[in-house]
């Protein structure tokens, strides 16, 4: 952290990146940690770049910069495991590059890595950093505390999962002393459309469960254009087959444009290594592959199955 500390105060431009397609975490760590930076140090230029996400409008907007901003620049990418994932492939254009991260790391990029799989999310992190080097002058706003808030809220799926710790409620307990309104924030990470209220509706009622306590539901093409959804608006709906009893793992199937988006999650077997042999990655519990076809979707089935099946012996 000290070695992080002293590269920001050592850079007059930083850029701070994300993964693609961003959640809480992804947004709340980059946005909490360049407000940070720039209430406490008010004279460097602070950047967060990407995508924007439409969805994820409501906690903060991305800069867009130009390619010379990266010249002598800092760059710090947070939540991100491998640099495939990095949102702006640009990142590379800078003079050094930091990884701040709480995923398994097996990419291991960067001149300084940060990576701590204990913690349940990158704000938690970020939050963390702040309160270990606030003695040197570092400030903590009521924005970067809303930002930082909503990533701990989000990757712990408010606190439920088992990545939450002791220390993840006593970080968020001080977030909470910070001005921000709690309700509108829960409300723009929470409240759905009534056509996403539909979808929902259409995966309990077309989920499949197998024995060992696998399920899985398919949406298609047709299936997200009936219910007029993008397959980028799906983030909320991943988790709610958890709460049916008798699961114990599932995947979420979404054909996009060209590939089809594979969104596993577990409540015991691994499942992390299974999403690495599909192309992906990500925590044990919550990883997520690509396919392109249907018949490697049910692969990702047959593979799921065998592990539930060993978790259960
Ligand atoms: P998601 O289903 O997109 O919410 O992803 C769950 C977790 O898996 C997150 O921590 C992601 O960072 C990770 N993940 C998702 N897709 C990929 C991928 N294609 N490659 C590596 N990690 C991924």
């Amino acid at each position: 952290m000290k070695k992080i500390l002293e590269s920001i105060k050592s850079y007059d431009t930083i850029i701070i990146h994300r993964h693609v397609r961003p959640d809480p975490d992804a947004i709340g760590s980059q946005v909490g940690l360049k407000e940070i930076i720039q209430q406490s140090f008010p004279e460097k230029k602070v950047f967060a770049v990407g995508a924007d996400e439409p969805s994820l409008t409501f906690l903060a907007q991305m800069d867009h910069i130009s390619d010379e901003q990266y010249q002598n620049a800092l760059v710090i990418i947070c939540d991100t495991a491998n640099t495939s994932r990095i949102c702006d492939q640009r990142y590379n254009l800078g003079k050094q590059l930091i990884k701040i991260d709480h995923h398994p790391n097996v990419d291991a990029y960067g001149d300084i890595q940060w990576v701590d799989t204990s913690a349940s999310s990158t704000s938690e992190m970020i939050y963390d950093f702040y309160l270990q080097t606030k003695e040197y002058g570092l400030i903590c706003s009521d924005a970067a505390a809303r930002l930082l808030y909503a990533g701990i809220v989000g990757d712990t799926g408010r606190f439920l999962y088992p990545s939450t710790t002791k220390k993840t409620f006593l970080l968020a307990a001080e977030l909470v002393t910070y001005r921000f309104d709690r309700s509108k924030l829960y409300d723009g990470m929470y409240n759905i459309s009534d056509k996403l209220a539909k979808l929902k509706g259409y995966i309990y009622q077309n989920f499949n469960l197998w024995d060992g306590g696998l399920a899985f539901v398919k949406l298609t093409k047709s299936v997200l254009e009936e219910f007029r959804i993008k397959p980028t608006e799906i983030g909320q709906l991943v988790s709610i087959l958890g709460d049916i009893e008798g699961i114990v793992a599932w995947v979420v199937f979404i054909e996009e444009e060209e590939q089809i988006r594979v969104r596993l999650r577990s409540k015991g077997p691994t499942i992390n290594e299974l999403a690495a042999k599909y192309n992906g990655g990500g925590h044990p519990l919550a990883s997520g592959a690509t396919v392109t076809t249907w018949e490697e979707a049910d692969e990702v089935i047959n593979d799921l199955q065998d592990i539930c099946q060993a978790f259960k012996k």
